[in-house]
């Protein structure tokens, strides 16, 4: 039987080697992130990444940037030529598909894949898994959590994640809901790629970008998936061909 695979994509630092929730206040106003991480810090209850990022987006406003200069910031991430390459690859084989799970959000990963030229319900063919963020009157973006922290019934029982967002249970959902015979392919960097790595069987793979939190989380406790790590896109898109 043929092998259909699924390439799970983490985004920031993965796909673009950068973070757009941080390149966008380097660019634009670098003191606002700075701020919001102070006063999410001194509140209590969980800092969320996702508050800091929306209270900044609104601060961001405030200051007069509008959603085009926001976005045309994150766009800036750097996405280097090979991973479009291999994901038009991936794309175009008919055993292979890709899909997103990202902390980051639904415009600036729209944002980035439209200034590499890339349509995403194409390469993304299987769906973009990250908060939903949308440009909203009289010109801000509104970031919201991928889980409604107001909705009892949507709240995930992760002990290793953050409450907006379990990468792990979104994983499994989508394994069982479409590709349970599929090949499960994970590419990331980050520590929230930690949890869904975990729960992969046997037969997956996990492409980890070497010297990042993801590779020092898989030595401390390593996945029943193979491990194989990548330190540029050149060695990423070798280590996907070598998958199709
Ligand atoms: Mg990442
Ligand atoms: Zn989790």
């Amino acid at each position: 039987m043929t092998v259909r695979s699924l390439f799970v994509w983490d985004f920031d630092n993965t796909v673009v080697l950068d973070n757009t929730d941080t390149l966008v206040f380097q660019i634009l106003a670098p003191e606002v992130l700075a701020r919001q991480r102070a006063i999410i810090c001194k509140s209590a209850g969980p800092h969320l990444w996702t508050t800091i990022i929306s209270n900044g987006l609104m601060s961001l406003f405030e200051l007069g940037k509008t959603p085009e200069e926001i976005l045309s910031a994150a766009a800036e991430a750097f996405f280097p030529v090979e991973t479009a390459a291999v994901l038009r690859r991936i794309a175009s084989t008919p055993t292979a598909r890709s899909v997103v799970l990202s902390d980051a959000n639904t415009l600036f990963i729209h944002a980035c894949l439209k200034k590499a030229d890339l349509p995403h319900d194409q390469v993304f063919e299987g769906g973009i898994f990250t908060n939903p963020a949308t440009v909203e009157e009289p010109g801000f973006i509104s970031l919201r959590p991928f889980i409604d922290p107001n909705d009892p019934e949507k709240q995930h029982k992760c002990n290793r994640c953050p409450a907006n967002l379990c990468k792990g249970e979104v994983l499994q959902r989508i394994i069982r809901d479409e590709y349970d015979s599929w090949r499960i392919v994970y590419v990331g960097d980050g520590g929230n790629d930690h949890c869904p790595v975990l729960r992969m069987g046997s037969e997956g793979v996990v492409l980890a970008r070497k010297g990042f939190p993801l590779h020092r989380k898989v030595l401390e406790r390593p996945p029943l998936a193979e491990v194989r790590l990548w330190d540029s896109p050149v060695e990423l898109k070798g280590l996907i061909h070598d998958l199709l």
